[in-house]
Parts: structure tokens; sequence; C-alpha cells
């Protein structure tokens, strides 16, 4: 528990994180805007919640017994929970990662001992993507593969924990704004919080070079583009996705993203990541597009901008992006 006088152990410390109301925001649009502060956790991710969920499922299979070693195909923060709460736990830990992630990510790993596979960036129906190099290892040496995008702990710890603690935080939702990387956070909180709230309305929010949005759009994955957003975007169904409630779907680039994690350092000192800045300004816009009314939008600041400053602060970076380092244009 956060606030708990006793001492406590970082598998302990996951979850129960504050909710946020972003004052800004919810000025500029007359609609209550909440941001969960996922950064908060332990690991400082979202994604800590699955890794703990993950390893209790495979502990109480079997699956994973005393000094065994995990092995997980990972954007970064994943991989991360799973180190952190392994060395606490007495796991090894081997990652296969893309190697186009912000150095952040494999720099806190390598500090917890995870041994670090980068893998080039290619498509999923290639056999060196990291989440088939992942299986390969885990089938060659024995080891537990946690396999987060296909691995049902991974939505259920949303289902049991993240969905809960937004009900009981929030009161009273409307609308619930969530990005999709293994799916396993909006299929987890939306079909929570539908059972709590029947007229919840949910929101994928979608990246370029992601098929989510054309899915729920369509019924057809496709994509255009590419993005500088981290831990999000796929092409494919999962089936953490497959059981996710959703009713509408948008779209947004980079620079929309950019000028909501710069608004919401400079007006809210909230520094962000780069999926966090994607959901809220999804909200945002959801909120612009009904001002006035009220509404109780919620959605995740799933990880923290200091993951990413070697990116979103990095001029050389953002210039090679074409990207503009500015706020929100004014209202
Ligand atoms: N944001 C970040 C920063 C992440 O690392 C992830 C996980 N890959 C997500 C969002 C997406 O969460 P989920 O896998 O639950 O869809």
């Amino acid at each position: 528990m956060r606030t708990s006088n006793r001492t406590s152990t970082l598998w302990d410390s996951v979850g129960n994180t504050p909710l946020l109301r972003i004052a800004s925001l919810s000025k500029l649009t007359g609609c209550e805007i909440f941001g969960k502060a996922e950064f908060m956790n332990p690991g400082a991710s979202i994604k800590d919640r699955a890794a703990k969920s993950m390893i209790a499922g495979a502990e109480a299979r079997g699956e994973l017994t005393p000094g065994g070693t995990i092995v997980e195909g990972t954007a970064g923060n994943t991989g991360i929970g799973l180190a952190m709460l392994g060395r606490e736990r007495g796991y090894k830990v081997v990652v296969t990662m893309p190697d186009n992630q912000a150095r952040e990510k494999y720099e806190l790993l390598a500090a917890m001992g995870a041994d670090v596979r980068k893998v080039a960036v290619v498509p999923f129906s290639n056999p060196k993507h990291f989440f088939h190099q992942a299986r390969e290892l885990a089938a060659q040496h024995g080891w537990y593969w946690a396999n987060q995008f296909e691995n049902v702990d991974n939505s259920a710890a949303h289902f049991t924990t993240t969905g809960p603690e937004l009900a009981a935080q929030a009161g009273h939702i409307d609308v619930l704004v969530s990005a999709v990387g293994t799916g396993g956070t909006i299929a987890g909180v939306s079909r929570y919080l539908k059972a709590q709230f029947p007229a919840l309305k949910v929101i994928a929010v979608d990246p370029d070079g992601s098929g989510i949005y054309s899915y729920i759009k369509t019924g057809e994955l496709k994509c255009a583009g590419s993005s500088i957003t981290e831990g999000i975007g796929i092409m494919r169904v999962t089936a953490n996705f497959a059981t996710a409630l959703i009713d509408d779907a948008v779209h947004l680039g980079d620079q929309a993203m950019l000028e909501m994690l710069y608004h919401l350092a400079a007006e809210d000192g909230l520094v962000v990541g780069t999926s966090a800045a994607l959901n809220v300004r999804a909200a945002y816009d959801y909120a612009m597009a009904h001002r006035g009314s009220g509404q109780r939008i919620v959605t995740l600041l799933c990880d923290h901008g200091s993951r990413y400053t070697s990116k979103v602060f990095n001029p050389e970076f953002l210039a090679s992006k074409q990207l503009v380092a500015r706020g929100l244009p004014a209202h």
C-alpha cells in the first residue's frame, strides 16, 4: 500500500496509483479530465501491473520455480517491470527488444541485471521479430516466456486492479481513453468499468504506424507512416485486445502528441511519456468537442517523460522527425 506506515516490498508497491485531475485541461474544456499516474509504480510504468500478474500466474501454475529465468519480448516497460520484480524475487530476466527504443530503457534494464538482446525492427511476419525471438529462446532453454500479448494474466491485472481503482477514485466516469500496445490495459479496464458505468464510452487512440484505428473503424488492420511513441501500436489482434469493449477510435500524429507533452509539462508540471501524451491529447480533443458538458473523462499516464528525455527534449532528434517543440496552440 502506497500510504502504509509499514515497510513494504516492490511487489506490494505495484498499483494503487493516484488519479490526478488535470487542472489546465479541465478549465479549458469545461469537462473533468483525469489521468491515472501510472508512472508512480515502482518500475515507473503501467506495465508493472502486468509484470506482477504474469509472474504471480506463472508461480501459481508452477511454470516459474525458484531461481528460474523469465524471458520476454518487450518495448521496454514490461521488461523493466519483470527485471525489477524478478530481481526482488530471485529470477533471472532476459528481454528481446527492438533496437529503436529510447536509450533510457536499455540503461535501466542493464542496471537491473537484465540480459538485453536488441533486435532489428522488422515486421511481425519475420522470425527475427522480438516476439518470435523471445518464444524461441524460451523453447531452446526451457525458460518461462511471459508472452504479454497472448497471456491474459496481463489484462486480468487491469480488470482486478486498474479498473476498480479508477471506479473508486473517479466516482463516476463518462469516457475512458486508452492507447493499445498489447491491449491488456484497454481490455481489462474497459470490461471492468463498463460493468460499473453502463453508459461509459470507451475510445481507443492510435498513433501512426498502427492498425488498431482502422481495425475498429473497418474491421481491417491497415496502417501508414510511423511514430516516435513507444510501447503502443500493433498490427494484430492479440488475445488480450480481443476482449476489449471499445466504442470508438481516434487517430493522432506525433506533433499533436508532442504539443500535449509540452503543454502538460509547462502548465501542470506533469512530465509524461509519449503514450500518455497521446492518451491525454485524445481525451482533450474529445472534451473540446463536448466543451462545457462537464463530462468526466479518464485516461492513463502510462509512464514518465524522464524515460524519453533523449528523444522528446532533444532538438536534433525532433528536427530529424520534422517535429516542433511547442505546446498546444493558443485558444
Ligand atoms: N504505454 C507504454 C509506455 C507502454 O510501455 C505500454 C505497453 N507496451 C502501453 C502504453 C500499452 O499498454 P498495453 O500493453 O496494456 O496495451
